[in-house]
């Protein structure tokens, strides 16, 4: 593994413009669980059911049963990951942090330009009446009930993030397909790459002529897009990175 540390730091080191993707392997150990792999929330949720808009619009208690096993029982605090991208984003090593997490610990840690390709839930909206909540409302009442509008009493209370069946908000998703094309390091840290269209980001940063890395807990099967591969944990990983680059 050291060899492949060295190498990612060298890149490291002679980028100008280095842009990180993140998948929610990176808050695996803030206590957050990810979608696929080993002991993931698939294993035990319908996706249809808990995060489709579809599956929202019928049943909106389902989606947010499911949003308090996820969010409500970690920590809820960045990891040593989520804190070495943003020491490397105060050295000016990397400039972007493009994420597929909805769980804002990147901005938590400090990370300054990070563009939320799936929203966030910092915010809540009425669909019924438009009053909008902070998530730290929702989830202290998440702790005992499911939330319901307190101005019309309406269960619709949707997050900000953007569910199976809805579009990735257009702004953001263009300014990440600017940020990769620009980018001469591509780092990718905890996906699986499943989904589209934000699986294609390693693709276009290498035809676009950067280094891309991977950094990933598990083998992908899609080792070949990159010209380091490091297993391993991000939270062991990225502090050996940022600090090598000191
Ligand atoms: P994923 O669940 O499909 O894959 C996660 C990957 O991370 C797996 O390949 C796994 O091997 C790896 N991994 C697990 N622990 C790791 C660790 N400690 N260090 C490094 N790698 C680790 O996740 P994805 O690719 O992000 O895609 C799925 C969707 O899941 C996205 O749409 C995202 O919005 C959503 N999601 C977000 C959160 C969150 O906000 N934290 C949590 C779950 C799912
Ligand atoms: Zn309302």
């Amino acid at each position: 593994m050291d060899k492949f540390i060295d190498e990612a730091v060298n890149y490291l080191q002679e980028a100008e413009h280095a842009v990180v993707f993140t998948g929610s392997g990176i808050s695996a150990e803030s206590g957050i669980s990810t979608f696929r792999g080993e002991d993931g929330l698939w294993e035990r949720y319908n996706p249809e059911e808990v995060a489709s808009i579809y599956g929202f619009r019928k049943n909106p208690a389902a989606f947010w049963h499911f949003a308090r096993d996820l969010f409500l029982k970690s920590t809820a605090f960045p990891n040593p990951g989520h804190e070495a991208l943003a020491q490397l984003e105060k050295m000016d090593v990397i400039k972007a942090v493009i994420t597929q997490n909805i769980d804002m610990l990147h901005q938590k840690a400090g990370s300054q330009n990070v563009l939320e390709l799936h929203g966030s839930l910092d915010k809540v909206d009425c669909l019924n009446c438009t009053r909008e909540f902070n998530w730290d409302h929702i989830a202290s009442v998440l702790e005992k009930d499911c939330p319901v509008c307190e101005s019309c009493g309406s269960k619709m209370l949707k997050p900000r993030i953007v569910f199976f069946g809805e579009a990735l908000p257009a702004g953001t998703l263009k300014k990440a397909r600017e940020e990769t094309e620009k980018s001469d390091v591509f780092l990718v840290v905890g996906s699986s790459l499943e989904v589209y269209p934000a699986a294609g980001f390693p693709d276009i940063a290498r035809y676009s002529g950067a280094k891309t890395i991977l950094i990933n807990k598990d083998i992908t099967g899609l080792e070949d897009m990159f010209h380091t591969v490091i297993k391993g944990k991000a939270g062991e990983v990225l502090p050996r990175l940022a600090e090598a680059c000191i």
